[in-house]
């Protein structure tokens, strides 16, 4: 490791102790600043990779609520107000058992490069709760959020900190967060992005991470003069970000053949159609059930306990959870002929897996860029919401389209090697810190 990242990096974890996560989302890219840094002695000197990786504010609350027998539950409430140089805190809310400081201030930490990627006026930030809405009836989960944001109320707003759904935070749950925040504000704001349409959303929200994560693929994919058309595709993942790239590769003409949650995957052969989709649609978002039932419906082969990237396929879309793939997984994808790992989830690849991938010089998209699509059309949202002017379906996706490719174009700019090679890490990073870094340097020490 370069010395220099080395001695960032101990300071690093000797302030985020028992981080983990927070520590690999740092390290990967420090990897990548550090170098950078060196030649722009601007960000240097005014130490902004070390203002960059501490938190404008966390905070950290309880959340009582009352389950269906009468029972009194506990759970912890986070937000993490990680960046606001270039405009309001911006991110999702994670609400699963595995929650905890480390995981939220990664993806915080994430969200701001991502956010700045997007070139619209977003800052970073991430929340959520250890509680669990798998096996919760809709009341509890109703209970839960009004708790919930009776607490974060005081610390959000469409101008301050807007938060979205993430994993475990669908349409069902931002329904209940609104109502709660609308009740004790007696407020009708943006405050919240992923509303449903008739009360403020966006079209195209609930499509925009699937759909943009493939719209990223389809783009490296033609600097190899390739296409979508023609490939098989793996995909991790059954919830939403899953279900919308399943849907926009099968339009564009490829064949998804895998699907899963943390039980195990299926392997569809014959690829998962439009209808086969809808099945799982209902099952995920409706009956809140197994995708093992798919497997059982269609006839085809069940995993248990088992990732979909031992499946031979050319490009694989890991869109379920961070460090699903690791080293091993991504040698199998490439010695399997993989050419293309598109990141719809939030660093779903170990350090060790994109090693891998970058040595193979296969095409590798990591999600800070990838899956930026979703929180660009949450950007949308709150365009809409301050115009209080709904756009079209076709364009806003059309929008989300532009944004996705100029992501790309920024990505090669700045990750381009002098053997033509697209680092995609290198040109995420890099492309994503240098509007924030310049934007705190204008603002003086905060
Ligand atoms: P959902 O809750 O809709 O779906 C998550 C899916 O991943 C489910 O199939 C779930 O299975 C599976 N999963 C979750 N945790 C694990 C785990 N520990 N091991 C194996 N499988 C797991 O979430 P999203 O689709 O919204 O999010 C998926 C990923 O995409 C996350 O990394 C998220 O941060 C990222 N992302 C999401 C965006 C969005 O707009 N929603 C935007 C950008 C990134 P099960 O049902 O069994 O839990």
């Amino acid at each position: 490791m370069d010395p220099r990242v080395q001695q960032f990096m101990a300071m690093i974890k000797a302030r985020n102790p028992g981080e983990n996560e927070f520590h690999q989302a740092v390290q990967e890219v420090s990897e990548s600043l550090i170098p950078f840094i060196e030649d722009n002695p601007k960000y240097k000197h005014a130490k902004i990779l070390e203002r960059i990786a501490e938190p404008e504010r966390t905070i950290i609350f309880r959340v009582p609520w009352l389950d269906d027998k009468g029972d009194i539950q506990i759970n912890r409430g986070f937000r993490i107000e990680m960046n606001s140089a270039i405009g309001p805190y911006k991110g999702g809310l994670r609400f699963h058992p595995t929650v905890n400081l480390g995981i939220l201030k990664f993806l915080a930490f994430e969200q701001v490069f991502k956010n700045s990627l997007t070139t619209l006026p977003m800052g970073g930030g991430k929340g959520g709760s250890d509680f669990d809405p798998k096996g919760k009836s809709d009341n509890e989960v109703m209970r839960f959020c009004q708790s919930f944001m009776t607490e974060l109320f005081r610390h959000i707003g469409a101008d301050t900190d807007v938060p979205a759904g993430d994993i475990g935070v669908g349409g069902r749950e931002i329904g209940f967060l609104f109502g709660q925040y609308k009740r004790l504000k007696n407020e009708f704001t943006g405050v919240l992005t992923g509303k449903g349409i008739e009360w403020g959303g966006s079209l195209i929200r609930p499509e925009a991470t699937g759909y943009g994560v493939t719209y990223f693929a389809a783009e490296m994919l033609s600097t190899r003069d390739e296409c979508i058309k023609g490939k098989t595709v793996c995909i991790s993942g059954s919830g939403n970000v899953a279900q919308y790239a399943t849907e926009k590769v099968t339009q564009l003409g490829g064949k998804v053949v895998t699907s899963s949650d943390s039980n195990g995957f299926v392997y569809d052969p014959d690829g998962i159609d439009p209808e086969k989709l809808k099945f799982i649609m209902e099952l995920k978002n409706v009956k809140r059930g197994r995708i093992k039932e798919y497997a059982d419906k269609y006839h085809v082969e069940y995993f248990e306990g088992k990732t979909p990237w031992g499946i031979k396929c050319d490009i694989a879309m890991p869109n379920a959870t961070q460090n699903e793939i690791d080293e091993e997984d991504a040698k199998i994808l490439v010695k399997n002929g993989c050419i293309c790992v598109a990141e719809g989830a939030n660093m779903p690849s170990t350090p060790g897996a994109v090693e891998v991938f970058l040595k193979a010089k296969i095409l590798y998209g990591p999600g800070k860029a990838a899956n930026a699509g979703g929180v660009a059309t949450s950007g949308l949202e709150m365009t809409q919401n301050s115009m209080r002017l709904p756009w079209s379906r076709e364009e806003v996706d059309e929008r989300l389209h532009t944004i996705m490719k100029n992501i790309h174009a920024t990505c090669v700019k700045f990750g381009t090697g002098d053997d033509g090679f697209i680092n995609y890490v290198n040109g995420a990073n890099i492309g994503g810190f240098v509007k924030v870094a310049n934007a705190m340097i204008a603002q003086g020490l905060v």
